[in-house]
């Protein structure tokens, strides 16, 4: 993981772009440079383009889309950057926030129009922070799918994919300015490369304990959710070129991961009008925050255990999540028709769990807040039978990154652009702050595709 003198190589080969990771922001910046008629040739590191974006929910943001239009929900741009703003504390720079918000319905409809991918928008719960229902996602509602049918979309648009091929170094002048890349095959080869531009789209370095325990020291140990392949280069390739970065210690973390078997389970087991307690059968904390931020408060119970408490209607509703189903086929998904029964299930004191339930089914029969500050006004009563799912809490993905501008130009602290060097997604500081509080859901998706898009775009100008 270097950056080397460009006057110390010579390149065989030449790529107008070279995009590095195929994840959801290398493959809409391929797309983009493809609409652009731009060659481009993306360097995976893994046998088949997956990343975090597989392993996501794949639901994207998206305000004032046709699908919203479809479903009578009123949206714009401005009201999800406010979204964004507000849930960040204000600290992302709002023009880029608005950018952002503006590009990314075009962009999906555009997805869908050229390329065939199937969103549609998520109309039977809202995200904590949201004010308008605008995450899409395809049929699957899985990152899984997200990921292929991009791949699909652009390898159908002439865009070359070169896996296992994982960017060691970069080769750059004293301006700057990126030369080539160097990168690493299975058998150990080393084959370098010249480039008329570099878009980084390698996300960040949730995967790269020593990075998690200097930026993110909350979470340094706790399990990892996200891609391993995600090391951190592009923080590291950009601090030796001497980029500004920013919020480096933002970050996606999740308070609802089934342990120890490890899959997701949506959120909405708790916004629709379920609950979490400790292993004392005793709530903790206001839950309707956030998911990321509850990550931290999760793993600072006994044991870093929790347990989500909901009932069937919610199951129904989270059911529509292919983690969902499939944490209840692996029999995670604990039924109880009554209290005696949900505590036997869950070894849960039940005289504890008995008052919790009865105190949470009080608070929302009044309408009233608890002490922890959540709102329990028009949350339906919880019928049983009850369901529960055994959680921890993870880090997801890291937020901070390379600042970059409004075209995914990576910057230097005096704000001036690198001349040839772009980042998305992962990569790039997002829109989260630097706090896991921060993190608006569907903030990863939205940066990774929005600003794969303008990079690709911008790449291609140049
Ligand atoms: C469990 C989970 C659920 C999530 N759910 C959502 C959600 O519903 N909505 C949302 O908005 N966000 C969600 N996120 C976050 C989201 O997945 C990420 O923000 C997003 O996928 C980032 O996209 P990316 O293209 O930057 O990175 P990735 O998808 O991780 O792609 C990066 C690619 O770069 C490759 N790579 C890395 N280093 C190199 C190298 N040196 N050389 C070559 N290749 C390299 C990797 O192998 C990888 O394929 C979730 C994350 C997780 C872990």
């Amino acid at each position: 993981m270097r950056v080397l003198p460009a006057e110390d190589a010579s390149f065989e080969m030449r790529m107008p772009v070279v995009v590095v990771g195929a994840g959801a922001a290398g493959l809409t910046a391929a797309l983009a440079l493809r609409a652009a008629g731009q060659e481009v040739l993306v360097l995976e590191r893994d046998p088949v383009p997956r990343g975090s974006t597989a392993l996501s929910a794949g639901l994207i943001p998206a305000p004032g889309t046709r699908w919203q239009q479809a479903a009578g929900e009123a949206d714009s741009p401005e009201r999800f950057a406010a979204d964004i703003l507000a849930k960040a504390g204000g600290e992302p720079d709002a023009a880029m926030v608005r950018a952002i918000a503006t590009r990314i319905g075009p962009v999906l409809e555009w997805l869908a129009d050229r390329h065939g991918l199937d969103f549609s928008v998520i109309t039977d719960f809202r995200y904590p922070g949201h004010s308008a229902c605008r995450m899409h996602g395809l049929p699957s509602r899985s990152g899984e799918e997200l990921v292929n049918r991009l791949r699909e979309a652009a390898e159908a648009a002439g865009t070359e994919i070169l896996c296992e091929a994982q960017v060691t170094d970069l080769y750059a002048d004293a301006d700057g300015r990126i030369h080539g890349i160097a990168f690493r095959r299975p058998d150990g080869g080393e084959e370098r490369l010249g480039c008329g531009a570099l878009i980084l789209a390698c996300n960040g370095y949730g995967g790269n304990p020593a990075l998690v325990a200097e930026h993110v020291p909350q979470l340094a140990g706790a399990l990892y959710f996200g891609h391993a392949g995600n090391q951190g280069e592009a923080l590291l390739w950009g601090e030796a070129l001497g980029a500004a970065t920013r919020h480096l210690s933002g970050h996606q973390g999740h308070g609802s991961v089934a342990h120890p078997i490890g899959i997701l389970i949506s959120w909405a087991t708790i916004t629709q009008g379920g609950f979490q307690v400790n292993l004392e059968g005793r709530r903790f904390s206001d839950e309707s925050h956030g998911y990321s931020e509850q990550a931290a408060v999760v793993l600072r119970q006994p044991e870093g255990i929790a347990w989500s408490v909901f009932d069937e209607r919610i199951a129904g509703i989270a059911r529509q999540f292919e983690d969902f189903r499939q944490a209840e086929a692996a029999g995670v998904v604990l039924s109880a028709p009554d209290v005696a029964a949900l505590a036997a299930a869950t070894k849960l004191p039940e005289a504890a769990l008995r008052a919790t339930l009865e105190e949470v089914e009080a608070l929302k029969q009044a309408g009233a807040t608890d002490g922890f500050g959540r709102s329990f006004a028009h949350q339906p009563p919880l019928v049983p039978p009850y369901r529960a799912v055994r959680v921890t809490g993870a880090l997801f993905h890291t937020q901070g990154g390379l600042v970059v501008d409004e075209a995914a130009r990576v910057l230097r602290p005096d704000g001036t652009p690198f001349p040839n060097l772009y980042a998305a997604g992962g990569a790039a500081c997002g829109v989260s702050g630097s706090r896991a509080e921060g993190y608006l859901s569907g903030n990863g998706l939205l940066t990774a595709v929005a600003l794969g898009h303008a990079a690709g775009e911008a790449a291609a100008r140049a």
